[in-house]
């Protein structure tokens, strides 16, 4: 079945190579999709959509779950894919699709539930109504996506988009187009769609790919990368009015509180700030930890780091910079935070290699200073202490963007979690979120808005349609020219009864 791109359309000519970043080997190539193959593509999703629709909840939870059954099965196979296409760890890797197979799991099997029509309360004043609200298809979503997670990331959006009803249009990154195209591949494997109406279709290229799959009469798009681009991507929307879902870039900020369990708090700054060379949306990049055990916390996070071994190996720790740009820019924030008077607990402007960068842990960085309000996605921790709880709060409130954070701490640990401007907190763990299924997934500023996962993530790929219906004529009839003189008098004076009372 063909899920890519026709390649007969005109001006068709160009690729490019997916490299593995390890020893930038070209692996495969790709088709530059033109805007032309992109609207034909979008055009058959849409015959794609209405197959799909119309084979029913049932078939369309038995097709996902089987979908899961393929994903369980071809794991190893998907993660060599990731793992090439990345250079991160095979065992990285596996974790990332072990998360999106219970995530089609969850999707496939609650779909149904939360989006079926329902009744709802009409009121007293309309008490002559019935009320049913559905969440019903959008049609065409299209999904674009960034290569630091290249499965998980998008597949938030994509599996919900589907599980909802919706064909998908998917775009990978052209970092990571290999993954892109095993997913669509391995969903066709499992969908009796006819060829000219692919379920989940593919198109492949650069940013101008993505561009034009804005502009090709998607019903949504759902845009997972940076800030810069999710400005681009919502003013192309703008043209059409296409409704955007916006996951973009982080600063997470952990707060270590005197009653933590600083062994564990170490720990997990430590992994949730570098695994995947710090290359996580929701790493943790700040660390905010009061005076009285600030010492203590910093020397297990620095005993820690020193241990981390980056490399292209099966054993390493993380492996290298994906995008060989981000090197420069880890670079300018670590030079920067030592510029304006940081301290190198670990590492420094040195630990910035051609492909790697060594573990870095900065101090006391100034608050306003690049390290600390940029998102840098490199192994750099700035641990900054605070002098209480609500200095800690504060400072993590004080950016610009707001996807997750983390709390390590006791007594208060729930108090201060409520405070923090962010979309999801984990209470003594990092991370933690992205990893259950009925968790909505999203940030707000800068971070983007909307959110994916669970109940809210299946509503985010619908619309939202009410059927109110008279079945009785009201004593009262209010909506009619002809209604009585008195009739608004009586309303005000039965609302006054009702609703007037303190
Ligand atoms: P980019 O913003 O560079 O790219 C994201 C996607 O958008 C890519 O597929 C890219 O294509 C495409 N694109 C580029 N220009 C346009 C355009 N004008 N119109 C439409 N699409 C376009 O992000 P990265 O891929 O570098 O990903 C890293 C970023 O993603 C980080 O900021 C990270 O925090 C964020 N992210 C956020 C997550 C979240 O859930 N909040 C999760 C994971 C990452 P191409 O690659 O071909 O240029």
């Amino acid at each position: 079945m063909t899920t890519t791109a026709p390649t007969s359309a005109p001006g068709t000519a160009r690729t490019f190579d997916s490299l593995d970043p390890r020893t930038s080997t070209p692996i495969a190539s790709y088709p530059v999709h033109t805007q032309a193959q992109v609207e034909a593509t979008v055009a058959v999703a849409r015959r794609g959509a209405r197959y799909w629709e119309s084979i029913g909840p049932a078939t369309r939870r038995a097709t996902l779950l089987a979908w899961r059954s393929v994903l369980s099965r071809r794991a190893d196979e998907l993660a060599a894919v990731i793992s090439a296409e990345t250079g991160k760890p095979l065992d990285d890797a596996r974790l990332e699709v072990a998360l999106v197979v219970d995530h089609v799991h969850w999707a496939a099997r609650n779909a149904e539930r939360v989006l079926a029509r329902r009744s709802r309360r009409p009121g007293l004043l309309m008490a002559n109504h019935s009320v049913t609200v559905a969440y019903l298809p959008l049609g065409v979503v299209a999904v674009i996506g960034p290569w630091n997670y290249p499965a998980f990331t998008p597949m938030g959006s994509i599996v919900y988009a589907l599980a909802a009803s919706n064909a998908v249009v998917f775009k990978p990154s052209e970092l990571s187009p290999g993954v892109g195209r095993w997913l669509v591949d391995s969903f066709a494997t499992v969908c009796a769609s006819p060829d000219d109406a692919p379920v989940l279709a593919l198109v492949t290229g650069f940013g101008d790919t993505g561009a034009a799959l804005c502009a090709a009469g998607v019903d949504k798009v759902a845009f997972t990368g940076s800030t810069a681009t999710a400005k681009r991507v919502m003013a192309g929307c703008a043209q059409t009015l296409t409704p955007v879902l916006l996951e973009c870039g982080g600063k997470d900020a952990m707060i270590v509180d005197a009653d933590a369990d600083l062994a564990a708090a170490a720990d997990a700054a430590v992994w949730g700030g570098m695994a995947n060379s710090g290359q996580t949306c929701i790493g943790m990049e700040r660390v905010y930890v009061v005076e009285e055990v600030a010492d203590r916390l910093v020397e297990l996070i620095v005993a820690r780091a020193r241990a981390l071994r980056p490399g292209p190996g099966p054993e390493v720790s993380y492996g290298p910079m994906t995008l060989p740009a981000q090197l420069g820019v880890v670079e300018s924030h670590v030079a920067a935070a030592l510029e304006a008077g940081g301290r190198a607990a670990l590492g420094g402007t040195e630990s910035v290699h051609a492909t790697y960068v060594d573990p870095v842990v900065l101090l006391d960085v100034p608050e306003g200073n690049l390290a600390v309000t940029e998102e840098t996605f490199g192994p750099v921790l700035v641990v900054n202490r605070v002098s209480d709880i609500d200095e800690a709060v504060a400072r993590a409130n004080g950016s610009r963007y707001g996807l997750g954070a983390s709390v390590f701490g006791t007594a208060r640990a729930a108090e201060v979690a409520s405070r923090l401007r962010v979309g999801m907190v984990a209470v003594n763990s990092v991370l933690s979120f992205a990893a259950i299924a009925e968790v909505p997934f999203g940030g707000v500023g800068d971070s983007g808005f909307g959110r994916i996962h669970g109940a809210d993530g299946l509503r985010e790929f619908s619309r939202t349609h009410s059927v109110i219906t008279q079945r009785w004529r009201p004593p009262l009839k209010l909506m009619s020219f002809r209604r009585r003189p008195r009739s608004a008098r009586t309303l005000l004076t039965l609302i006054r009864v009702l609703r007037g009372r303190r």
